[in-house]
């Protein structure tokens, strides 16, 4: 072992970052210092729509409604789209360790909420939600907080996220851009919402004072 303790820990954290989500020139003006980030691309990352960074806007927050990131992974790796070979996933899990795992490039579109992905970051934290069903007209509580850890890990990621897309503007929670009503699986007569993450636990007033983006509710 050797050199300077703070900068051996610097460089473990940078060679844990992928090479293109490394510390951009404007984290060196004064942004907020880069999170450890744990890269783990999905094996279809690359096939996945490349798209300019300059169109990107908007942080959609959701929670898995899974129960733990193992299971998250397996559900992200899945094929879904034929066509091109992907599936739906968030760019960052976040697990209630405050551990943040990149699973897609910034400059890939992923696929996780209807009608804003080309403009979208999207971040998953690790919840159970309302696994295993989510449905189910008596099982919509959202009743697992989140851990203090996950959300000190967020705003981390939140604040350093506008030195890499310098347009980022807006963070939305994926219940108020998803709105969708379906029959409940117990009870066809109920209508429950399909998506409801990051739900009613979610600390909204802490995170978005604590970031300079603002909050979108279409
Ligand atoms: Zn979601």
């Amino acid at each position: 072992m050797g050199g300077h303790p703070a900068a051996t820990a610097a460089a473990q954290a940078a060679s844990l970052l992928e090479p293109r989500a490394r510390i951009g020139p404007a984290s060196m003006r004064g942004m907020s210092d880069a999170p450890r980030i744990l890269a783990h691309p999905l094996p279809y990352e690359t096939r996945l729509d490349a798209r300019p960074l300059s169109q990107v806007d908007l942080v959609v927050i959701h929670c898995t409604e899974l129960p733990d990131l193992a299971m998250a992974r397996g559900f992200g790796e899945e094929i879904l789209y034929r066509g091109s070979g992907t599936g739906n996933s968030g760019h960052y899990y976040i697990d209630r360790d405050g551990s943040i795992h990149q699973y897609v490039a910034l400059d890939r579109v992923a696929h996780h909420v209807r009608g804003y992905n080309p403009r979208a970051v999207g971040i998953e934290l690790v919840n159970t939600g309302r696994y295993p069903h989510w449905l189910a007209s008596d099982h919509q509580g959202m009743d697992e907080p989140y851990t203090e850890a996950q959300v000190e890990a967020l705003i981390g990621l939140l604040r350093w996220l506008p030195s890499q897309v310098p347009t980022l503007r807006w963070v939305a929670g994926h219940e108020d851009l998803d709105r969708t009503l379906e029959p409940a699986s117990d009870d066809p007569s109920v209508q429950v919402q399909r998506k409801l993450d990051p739900g009613p636990l979610f600390p909204w007033e802490r995170v978005m004072a604590a970031v300079e983006l603002e909050r979108l509710k279409p």
